[in-house]
């Protein structure tokens, strides 16, 4: 039986040596309890190896050695545990110095006294040596004072904090150390007792100490595995990424393949397969391009699977050892496919906003178009001076609902990237002609004096958009009026020849309004945004002209800025990069508008008895429109209501032009247009204006390709 338990002991030691080293080597991440529990494996090898050998040998001398072994450690163990309930609470690495130096000193004496075993009888008896003590010595007390010193010191402190702090990551840790110790020093009552009572020692330190030993490491080991390391959230990662994850060795073959990859292709199998049978790639071109890879060439490649041609886009990235020899690459694949679908539901539905929109402008500016027309008829026949002002203000109010709808179209266009610049060849003077005929009106309501300050030098005729020159000048123009309550507006025209035919165009617009405070400068060209909402809230406005106007400046490759005293008035300047394509001087813009002024009263401009045209629209009301306001002209005008009715008319008598709405129940303006061209009547070659609200990109060329001779 005794041969038995000193080989017990043994084997013991060694199991608490080779998991003691086993984790230092396993657990590099973890620098704090390696090291420790290293020093702890081998002290309770010492400690079990001591006894083993204490219990075989049977001179005073070897048994002495054993024992000085066995204490060594006990000591070390005991200090080394105490230390790492210390460190894990947090103790000060000066504080742990002085007590581990302390306390192993204290040790150091304790093994020299303790060891020899003054009052301890040893016997061989049953195959081993144990022994009884025969009274108490002062080397027993300082041994047991030791023992009880240390575990006491660390379960108390150990205790003291796991009450303290509840939510630490290792408080579990604490509590195993604290048991083990508490387990060991249960363990050491029938060493210590048995002796004291006259009975033979028997080593149960040795099997506590293994346990005790056994149950830390294993608890470490479990507490690693749940660790947050690198290495353990690297493993989750990889299996749980929902990104294919492919590596291949430097033979290009395909070693592992995460969860996803495999479900995603499918696989059962990795061994042997190689780039080329997962995705659509030759294998000449597959060498080529792992070459690349290698060489940090290519890292980024859109390739279809093999199996089901699903797009998608891989990253490759190779792994590299600290002399940047490569030991594999890996492979991020990511499935396109849902990013494909997204892609085209987000251009259908950009789409379907286009054709909203198309559809909006048609339905909002038709009954607008009526409104305008009938009022205009109004304003032509009338007489009476109380309904020609009611038209008026019919007229006012039409063209604002129409200015704000624009700018909605306007806004959302530029949004979409819809808004184009179509650069033609203009006149200036008809931009500032009509800028001052629109302005002049309401500056003479609200009693502004109205001042065109125009450089007479400036070429007449230039190129670009000259649509959106008005529109940007109509809207600083009419902020003006808007927000000036008295004195004047000024509209300033200078320019500046630059290389060659460039000239940059410089509008600027000053008021004597309410002028904008120094804060709110910046917010002034954001969409939507009102500033100084408190004092402008009677003035009626959405917040988009100057984000248009901004917009299309930018588009023109031109600028905005401004200038203002809050109280004293403001002014915007517009900067224009345009082309002259005649350089003769415009002259004196108010001599030339004096001449035309004040045409309040409509003339015609020609009469053509003999002209007919037939008008194709599905409203009669904008028919009776057009018959009205042409009327004076004594053009003979034939009207039609649908695309059908067009044809038929069309069969017989010959027009000089046609007219046709694109938008009609039944046939449409393209598709009746379509058999007029093909019929062989008198006017298969009758040219045909299309009449259309379609303000989206790209509507003026489409028809002009379907043979249309313009488009209004
Ligand atoms: P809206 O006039 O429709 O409100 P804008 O984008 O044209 O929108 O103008 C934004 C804001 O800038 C206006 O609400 C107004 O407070 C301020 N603002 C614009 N022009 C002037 C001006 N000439 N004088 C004073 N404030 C102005």
């Amino acid at each position: 039986m005794g041969y038995l338990i000193n080989a017990v002991q043994f084997v013991m030691g060694t199991v608490s040596l080779v998991n003691g080293i086993s984790f230092y080597n396993n657990e590099k991440e973890n620098k704090d309890i390696r090291g420790s529990l290293l020093i702890m494996g081998i002290a309770a090898a010492l400690w079990c190896y001591g006894y083993g050998y204490m219990g075989m040998v049977i001179s005073r001398p070897q048994i002495v050695l054993g024992r000085v072994i066995g204490m060594a450690g006990i000591v070390i163990y005991l200090i080394e545990m105490l230390l790492v309930v210390f460190r894990m609470i947090g103790v000060r690495k000066v504080y742990r110095v002085i007590t581990g130096s302390l306390l192993g000193l204290y040790g150091l004496v304790d093994v020299i006294m303790f060891a020899p075993g003054e009052k301890h009888q040893f016997m061989h008896v049953g195959g081993r040596t144990a022994y009884y003590v025969d009274g108490m010595s002062a080397a027993s007390v300082i041994h047991y004072t030791f023992i009880c010193l240390v575990m006491s010191l660390a379960v108390v402190t150990g205790m003291l904090w796991l009450f303290g702090k509840k939510t630490r990551q290792n408080r579990k840790l604490i509590l195993i150390l604290i048991l083990s110790h508490v387990f060991l020093m249960v363990s050491m009552l029938p060493d210590t007792i048995l002796p004291m009572l006259g009975k033979y020692s028997f080593p149960s330190t040795c099997f506590g100490v293994t346990c005790s030993y056994f149950c830390l490491w294993y608890n470490c080991v479990q507490y690693n595995a749940l660790k947050i390391t690198t290495r353990n959230v690297g493993n989750y990662a990889y299996q749980a990424s929902s990104v294919q994850i492919f590596v291949f060795d430097t033979e290009r073959t395909l070693c592992m393949a995460n969860h996803s990859a495999q479900e995603f292709f499918s696989l059962n199998t990795l061994e042997g397969l190689r780039l080329c049978d997962l995705f659509s790639i030759e294998a000449d071109e597959e060498e080529a391009l792992w070459d690349e890879v290698y060489s940090d060439r290519q890292t980024e490649l859109v390739l279809d699977t093999r199996e089901n041609n699903i797009s998608c886009s891989l990253h490759f990235s190779v792994a590299r050892n600290k002399k940047g020899k490569p030991y594999c690459a890996m492979i991020f694949v990511y499935d396109r496919s849902a990013e494909e679908k997204l892609f085209n539901e987000l251009q259908a539905a950009n789409h379907a906003k286009s054709d909203f929109l198309a559809n909006m402008s048609h339905e909002i500016r038709t009954p607008i178009n009526a409104i305008l027309g009938m009022n205009e008829i109004i304003l032509r026949e009338e007489k009476d001076k109380n309904i020609l002002a009611y038209a008026k203000d019919i007229r006012n109010a039409s063209n604002t609902l129409l200015a704000l709808i624009n700018d909605i179209l306007d806004f959302s266009k530029i949004e979409s990237g819809k808004l184009e610049i179509i650069p033609v060849r203009y006149e200036l003077s008809s931009i500032v002609h009509d800028c001052y005929s629109m302005i002049q009106m309401r500056a003479k309501e609200k009693n502004l004096k109205l001042v065109m300050d125009i450089d007479p030098a400036l070429p007449s005729v230039l190129f670009g958009d000259e649509i959106r020159v008005r529109q940007a000048t109509t809207n600083i123009l009419t902020n003006a009026v808007k927000y000036t309550k008295s004195g004047s507006v000024t509209m300033k025209v200078r320019g500046q020849k630059k290389n060659g035919n460039e000239f940059l165009l410089q509008i600027s617009v000053i008021d004597t309004g309410m002028g904008i405070r120094e804060e709110n400068k910046e917010a002034l060209f954001d969409a939507f945004k009102r500033v100084d909402e408190k004092r402008n809230r009677s003035i009626e406005g959405t917040g988009l002209g100057l984000a248009i106007t901004k917009q299309i400046v930018d588009l023109m490759n031109g600028e905005i800025g401004v200038e203002s005293e809050y109280g004293k008035g403001s002014t915007f300047t517009i900067s224009l990069p345009q082309l002259i394509l005649d350089e003769t001087p415009m002259g004196d813009f108010s001599k030339h508008y004096s001449e035309n002024d004040n045409k309040d009263q409509y003339r015609e401009s020609f009469h053509a008895p003999d002209a007919k045209i037939l008008v194709v629209y599905d409203v009669q009301m904008n028919l009776t429109v057009v018959e009205r306001l042409l009327a004076r002209t004594m053009i003979q005008i034939d009207t039609v209501l649908s695309g059908e009715a067009c044809l038929e008319a069309a069969q017989s008598k010959k027009y000089d032009l046609i007219f046709m709405d694109q938008m009609m129940p039944g046939m449409d303006g393209v598709e009746t247009f379509a058999k007029l061209r093909s019929s062989d009547g008198v006017n298969a070659g009758t040219p045909v204006i299309i009449l259309t609200a379609n303000a989206i990109q790209g509507a003026r060329e489409g028809y002009l390709v379907i043979g249309f001779s313009d488009y209004l």
